[in-house]
């Protein structure tokens, strides 16, 4: 008999699937099929490999409703977040099958009359990808369509949590005539199967969105054979409200970083730097605009804030707001969710937390909840070291309409991707990723295909 895991809907509790998990002999099964079709789809011509992924696109997005319901019920997401996480999951689809008709090489001027230098690129072959729950689709399409596109073979182990939505995005794939053996999934749990890829002859490129814990243990186990990673790790992003700033808009922009998805992203804001002058009126402000989140089953009309995925993230969350109150923080709004909370279920209320110091466990820790805690600055220079001291280095966010502000902050800020007046940087034309034990590698943009490919230099002579 297969081992099996049930799929639950976090905002009800309520059963939706039992999935099988594969055997080991199964995995290794896919990873040698994976292998074997790499030479036929790296041989696809550049065009007609563009078309199939437009295809596969346009598939996604003709049962974007069916997916959008599928996600929410898995993951619990607002449908309307669910509507759009379809969107900009094909989003990296569309990007990719332009960019795989732009794997460019180039010639290089030759130091000797008798000799000719090319370079090249081809795909580096058989790519695992390891996804997480917080987006099953965006994540998933934005390391399957630039491997696809560089004539690479990919296989993806989704999170337990919700691996109905990656399932069913690749069924989309076949559908259309991408070949089975050239995007595979195969379910199992993380460990056992992060192993299995890691220590497989066949796999070329480790991908992988999650925990740094998680990353690094299969950075150390890529390292027995030299296999290309890209890791796309946590995040503790500092958002910094200078004193000069618009404070309504950047509310809306705070709101729009902190509680997208219940605050469960690795670029939402986790520490929420404001200058003193203006601390009471963007708190109130904030606050205004928290209470009119409404908490709920994604699947109803107008909520905004959806469940947290399970009893681990619900615990954590819990965990930093009781030690940042205990050490002084005030709460302005939330912290009903213990008076509310149910069986099977773990809705977090909106929070805002005004006085939050540096010793405390949310400053320290990420988050991945609806909290938002505000900590008070004098100088710049004291925002700017709070903001970097942390391991982390994925997103920080920035609001001030003083260029010159604005400019010493990007050049101070290590972090990969900085928002300037903008809580929503995040595209499929732009390259994602962190610096530190945020991660190695970028995705979107020019620069997430580069990852796929290896460089092949030509040395021709006795010309
Ligand atoms: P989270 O705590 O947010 O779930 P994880 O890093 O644990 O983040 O999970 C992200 C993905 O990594 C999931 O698909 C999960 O199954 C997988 N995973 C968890 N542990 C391991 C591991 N030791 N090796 C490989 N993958 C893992």
């Amino acid at each position: 008999m297969k081992n099996t895991y049930k799929v639950n809907n976090p905002a009800t509790g309520e059963f939706i699937s039992e999935i099988e998990m594969n055997t080991k002999e199964e995995i290794n099964l896919a990873l040698k099929k994976g292998h074997n079709a790499f030479r036929k789809w790296s041989q696809v011509n550049a065009h007609e490999r563009s078309d199939l992924l437009k295809k596969w696109m346009d598939n996604i997005q003709a049962h974007k409703a069916e997916i959008a319901e599928l996600m929410t019920r898995e993951n619990g997401k607002p449908i309307k977040e669910s509507l759009g996480e379809v969107d900009y999951a094909s989003s990296y689809i569309a990007w990719y099958a332009e960019e795989a008709k732009r794997t460019y090489g180039r010639t290089i001027p030759s130091h000797n009359e008798s000799k000719r230098i090319v370079v090249t690129k081809q795909p580096v072959g058989l790519v695992a990808a390891i996804t997480p729950w917080n987006f099953p689709a965006a994540m998933m399409t934005r390391k399957a369509a630039p491997a696809l596109a560089a004539g690479c073979t990919f296989i993806v182990k989704p999170a337990e949590d919700t691996p109905l939505t990656t399932i069913r995005l690749i069924e989309l794939a076949h559908e259309v005539g991408i070949p089975v053996d050239a995007i595979q999934y195969v379910i199992g749990e993380g460990k056992e199967i992060g192993e299995i890829f890691t220590n497989s002859e066949f796999v070329r490129k480790i991908t992988f969105t999650g925990s740094t814990p998680v990353g690094k243990t299969l950075l150390k186990n890529s390292s027995d054979t030299i296999k290309h990673v890209t890791m796309e790790l946590g995040g503790h992003a500092p958002l910094i409200i200078a004193e000069d700033a618009d404070l309504d808009f950047a509310v809306s922009q705070t709101i729009a970083s902190k509680f997208r998805n219940a605050g469960q992203t690795c670029v939402c804001a986790n520490r929420i730097l404001v200058h003193e002058n203006v601390m009471d009126e963007f708190a109130n402000k904030l606050t205004t605009e928290v209470t009119k989140l409404k908490v709920g089953n994604g699947l109803e009309e107008g909520v905004d804030i959806g469940p947290i995925i399970n009893e681990k993230g619900y615990t954590k969350i819990i965990a930093q707001v009781n030690d940042a109150i205990s050490k002084g923080a005030e709460v302005l709004v939330g912290n009903e969710y213990n008076a509310n909370h149910q069986i099977n279920t773990y809705f977090v209320y909106p929070t805002v937390l005004k006085n939050v110091q540096l010793d405390m466990k949310i400053t320290q820790e990420e988050t991945f909840g609806p909290v938002a805690p505000l900590i008070s600055f004098k100088e710049l220079e004291e925002a700017i070291e709070i903001a970097n001291s942390t391991p982390y280095g994925l997103a920080a966010y920035f609001f001030t309409n003083n260029y010159k502000t604005g400019i010493f902050l990007h050049e101070r800020l290590n972090f990969g991707i900085v928002g300037w007046n903008d809580g929503a940087p995040s595209a499929a034309h732009v390259p994602f990723g962190g610096m530190k034990e945020s991660g190695l590698g970028r995705e979107g943009g020019t620069e997430g295909i580069e990852p796929y490919l290896e460089t092949k230099y030509l040395s021709i002579g006795d010309l």
